[in-house]
Order: C-alpha cells, then structure tokens, then sequence
C-alpha cells in the first residue's frame, strides 16, 4: 500500500498528480525551488518542502530528491513529465532506497530513452519502424552514403533526444553537411550525448499515438489512440483522442501492435507508443515515451479511466482491474495546450503576471491549470501554463464545445495560443478531421487574428460587479 508520495515535479502535472493522491487518500508532498514559492502546486499539496535556490537545476537533483523522499517518510515518488521522468537514475536511486517509483524499471527507461536501441527492440519484434541508420552515425561521410540509400528527404535526429529537440530535416546532400555539427552540437548542449541517427522523413504524417498500461503481472491493456499530428517546431499543440482519421479496424490493429511494442520492452506502468502513419497509411514506429504524457487526459476522458490512479495502483503492486474487452471508449475529446507565447511572434514565450484567470466550465470541460489571477509566471520553466480539455459524445459537438470553452477561458497579462486555437477551429480540413504534422506551416494565416478579443466570462463578471456596485 501506498501512503505518501513525493511528486519531483511542478506546474500544471504536479497538482493533476494531487489531486489523484487526495482522491485515493494518499499523502502528497510537493517539491518546490524559490522560483516556486507562490506556484499553486506548493499551495495545493499536503506538505510541500523548498529545494533552494536553483530554478531549474533543483528539480534535476535526482539524489537530494530521493534523500528527501525518505527523511519525509514518502513510499512512493512520481516523477511527472520532462525534468527526471526519463532519467533511469532516478528510478535507479528510487529502488535502492527502498521508494516505489511510479513508472516503469530503470532498464527499460534506460533503453528507450536511446531512440537507437528502442528501434532495435522494435524490429527484432517484428514491429515496423522508420527506415534509417542501424546505429549512431560515426560521422558525415557515413550520414551522407545512408541518406544516398534511403533517399531524401532525411531527418537528423538526437538518439537521446525529446521535446522536440535536436530534430532536423534534410533536403539534399547539401542541408545534410549544413546541419550535422548543429545537431551534434545540440544533442550534447540538451541531452549530454553526442549521438545522433538518420531517419528516413516521411512526409507530412500523422503522428499517432498509443497509451498502454501495463501492471506488473503480466498484463497489458491499450486505452486507444491519440492524434497529436497538429505541432510547431516538432511540439504537440492540440491532440484529440480517438484519431478521426482512422477506421476501427486500424485503430484495433494499432492497439494491439503498441501493446506487442510495449512486451518486447518488458514494459511496466503508464506509457506511450508513438507512430508516424505515412500517407499511405503505412505506420512506423517513432519512440516510446516511458512515463505520464502531456496529453493523456484526452484519453481519461474517452475511456473514463483515471491514468494517474492506474500508474499508483500498479507502482504499489496491483493487478490491473480491468481487461482489453472491458475498455470502453465513448465520444471524442481535444485537448488544447494554453501556452504563454505570442504565435504571431514565432510562439515566443511570454512570462509575466497573470492579471485575470477564468477557468472555464460546463458539460464535458477540463482544465488543468497552474495559474490563479495574480500569478507571476516564472521565466525559467515551460511555457505550458494550463490545458483545456473538451469531450463531446460527437465529432461535431467536440468541436462546438470546444469553440465554446475557448471563448469562455480567459487568461490575461500574458499572450497565450488561446486565440490561435480558435482560428484552427474555424479551418474546414480541420472540422473535416483532415491534417498532417505540417498543418500548422501550411496555415500561416491562422496568426491574422485581431488581438484583443472580448471574453464572455469577463464582461459578465464586470457588468455584474458594475450592477452589484450601483445597487441595481
Ligand atoms: P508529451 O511527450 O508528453 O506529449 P512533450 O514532448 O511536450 O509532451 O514533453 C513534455 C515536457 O517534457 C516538455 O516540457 C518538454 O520540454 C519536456 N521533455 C520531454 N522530453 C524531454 C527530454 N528528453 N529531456 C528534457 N525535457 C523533455
Ligand atoms: P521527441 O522525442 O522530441 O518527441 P520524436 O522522435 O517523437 O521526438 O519526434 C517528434 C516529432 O518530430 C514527431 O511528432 C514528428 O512530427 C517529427 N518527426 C520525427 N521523426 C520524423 C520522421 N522520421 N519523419 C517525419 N517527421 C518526423
Ligand atoms: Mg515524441
């Protein structure tokens, strides 16, 4: 049984992961770095202690984390997403000192998180995957007579790479010599590893996702899939679960590849398969990401499961309570990451204090938010500051609520992708469920938008205020 929980997290994950714990009764206690102080996950959980000084590098202290872990009396530590969610160190020091980590065993972290022997796990599994360099390239000679056998375009890519980081596209021999040092350069600046691969580029695909639990039994389920092809810079935007560009019969074939993709992992907890699906509706597999997804409560919300739950359940030895032919999947769900970045500034980020924040409500809306009216957004983390998530028994319902929401969320003080979002609600391929990873570069006129929009929560809660105020 698990009774208290470390969360070596911050932001909008850490009070999602709160929550769960105060709805199973478990104990939660938050992290926080001076930057952090007035952060809402420090107000939210049941204890919550200062790791000092360092904004960022604080929560990257996997042994001071673990060592705090236990003087708290934590049994378990969950470690969200980015920061140490893929760091086998962490999970590594959590096993030794005796804390349950809520994920999946070092090991297999470990692998994984090397794309290069991720794809190798795959194919000796008979799982398809992007054709592309058997190992990390010894140089540009070698880069430049693969790409000659596999065509251009290629892409370049960091073996231990996420975030959509160290990725870059290749056209012709000539972009390939431009860009190898750049991304070998920034392989080593972002992940510590000077390790890079070539990967055919599949051109414009749909990036198709898998969720998968699997307990520690032996059991393994798929919760469906997530469409996450609308992106900027190779970083999910918008997702929506199921893919409305799949059959249903795809859709159980899929599933039941990520869960074969999942055993040949030996995988343990929540995780996730990505794939590429090529125009042709050929699918590849891209990467397994081994922990909590940004997007996973669009999956919550078609299947009525409780991810974060499961992963607790599973971390404290449970057997999964369900099997694949009792997971239901009812409607479809999107789910909007609000950013605080200006699109029509190349999605710069803009920190800075939140002077209004209505968080919106009604049948089938979800926010997951970090932010509170008067919150200063500290310019040393991620620019995600809150997720809208909308479910509707309907495509075209999803999409009426969804341009409902939001109209009716309102964050001010800070540019937010707010306005963009509803500008691609208003695209017809979209409403058609129509779209690639290159949507966001082909609508360039999505940041025509005028930038002072009225919100309807706002002006209702001043004319009520007004009212309130002159005694009508
Ligand atoms: P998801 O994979 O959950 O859909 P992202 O790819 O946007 O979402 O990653 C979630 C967060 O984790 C982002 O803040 C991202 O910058 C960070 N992140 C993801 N992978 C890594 C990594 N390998 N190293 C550092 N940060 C990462
Ligand atoms: P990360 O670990 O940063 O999430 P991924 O390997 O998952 O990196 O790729 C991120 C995104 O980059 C994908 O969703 C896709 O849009 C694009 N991408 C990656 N590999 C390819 C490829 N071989 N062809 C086309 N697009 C790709
Ligand atoms: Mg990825």
């Amino acid at each position: 049984m698990i009774r208290k929980i470390l969360i070596a997290n911050r932001g909008e994950i850490a009070v999602r992961i709160i929550r769960a714990c105060a709805e199973a009764g478990i104990t939660s206690a938050a992290i926080y770095a001076d930057a952090d102080r007035h952060a809402l996950h420090v107000k939210k959980a049941d204890e919550a202690y200062n790791i000092g000084p360092e904004s960022v590098a604080g929560y990257l202290n996997a042994h001071r984390i673990v060592n705090l872990a236990v003087a708290t009396g934590c049994d378990a530590l969950h470690p969200g997403y980015g920061f140490l969610s893929e760091n086998p160190l962490l999970a590594e020091i959590c096993e030794r000192r005796n804390v349950r980590y809520i994920g999946p065993g070092a090991d297999v972290i470990r692998s994984m998180g090397d794309k290069i022997q991720a794809r190798r796990l795959m194919q000796e599994a008979d799982v398809p995957v992007v054709p592309g360099s058997e190992g990390n390239l010894g140089g540009i000679d070698e880069a430049l007579m693969i790409a000659d056998e596999i065509g251009y375009p290629v892409m370049l890519k960091a073996t231990s790479g996420g975030g959509g980081r160290g990725i870059r596209r290749c056209d012709s021999s000539a972009e390939l010599q431009n860009n190898y040092n750049r991304v070998l350069s920034e392989a080593t600046k972002a992940f510590g590893r000077a390790e890079i691969f070539l990967e055919k580029c599949i051109v414009n695909p749909r990036h198709i996702e898998v969720q998968i639990l699997a307990d520690t039994h032996g059991n393994i389920v798929h919760l469906f899939e997530r469409d996450c092809s609308i992106q900027r810079r190779h970083q999910k935007l918008v997702e929506i679960a199921p893919s409305p560009q799949l059959d249903d019969t795809t859709r159980a074939w899929l599933g039941n590849l990520a869960v074969r993709a999942a055993q040949a992992a030996g995988y343990t907890n929540a995780g996730t398969v990505e794939f590429l699906m090529d125009r042709d509706g050929q699918f590849y597999f891209m990467e397994m990401n081994t922990r909590l997804q940004v997007e996973h409560t669009i999956t919550e919300a078609i299947t009525g499961i409780d991810i974060v739950q499961e992963q607790i359940r599973i971390a404290g030895g449970e057997t999964l309570g369900f099997r694949q032919d009792e997971i239901q999947r009812r409607g479809y769900a999107i789910e909007f990451r609000i950013n605080a970045e200006d699109p029509k500034n190349d999605f710069l980020p803009s920190f800075g204090r939140i002077t209004r924040y209505f968080a919106p409500g009604g049948p089938g809306v979800r926010t997951d938010g970090a932010i509170y009216t008067g919150y200063p957004i500290p310019p040393y983390y991620d620019s995600m500051c809150a997720k809208l998530t909308v479910w509707a028994l309907n495509w075209e319902e999803m999409l009426n609520r969804a341009d409902r929401a939001l109209k009716d969320i309102g964050v001010y003080g800070v540019k937010t992708t707010i306005p963009y979002y509803q500008e691609i609600l208003k695209v017809a391929d979209f409403r058609h469920g129509r779209f690639d990873t290159g949507f966001v570069e082909q609508h360039p006129e999505l940041t025509n938008y005028t930038a002072s929009r009225p919100n309807r929560e706002l002006s209702a809660v001043i004319a009520a205020s007004l009212a309130a105020h002159m005694g009508m």
